[in-house]
């Protein structure tokens, strides 16, 4: 285990691989895969493989990895199956705390999108 890694943490067991996900992409820093209750036709969730237990916790040290994540997001959207800017799109969301919304306590970027109704949003 990384001594990055919290042993309790559901996100942690998946990038060690002791949890199956459904991969997307994958580099040193963050592990992308799909989300297992998707609100819309492409849902995915791009996680940094440091524990992180929210954005509540971020700082400036975290500034490179944010930044790699949210300029590969439009990428993999288009990967995945979203349609190009302006018609298609995708939306970015990352819940925080309780009141945020958030159930997975290591911060995780949704990526949702394409062609709608979608469950949620
Ligand atoms: P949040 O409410 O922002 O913490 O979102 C957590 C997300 O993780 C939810 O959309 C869940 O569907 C998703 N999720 C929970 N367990 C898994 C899993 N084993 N594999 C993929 N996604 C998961
Ligand atoms: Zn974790």
């Amino acid at each position: 285990m990384s001594p990055a890694a919290d042993p309790s943490c559901l996100f942690c067991k998946i990038i060690e691989g002791k949890i199956p996900s459904s991969k997307v992409y994958e580099d040193d820093d963050m592990l992308v895969f799909h989300d297992i209750h998707p609100w819309a036709p492409v849902h995915f969730l791009m996680v940094p493989k440091v524990h992180l237990a929210s954005m509540a916790q971020v700082g400036p040290e975290h500034e490179a990895l944010l930044g790699r994540m949210m300029s590969l997001a439009p990428k993999l959207a288009l990967q995945e199956g979203c349609r190009p800017y302006p018609e298609g799109g995708f939306r970015v969301v990352i819940n925080t705390g309780q009141e945020g919304g958030q159930e997975v306590q290591h911060l995780h970027v949704h990526v949702i999108g394409g062609p709608r109704p979608w469950l949620k949003g």
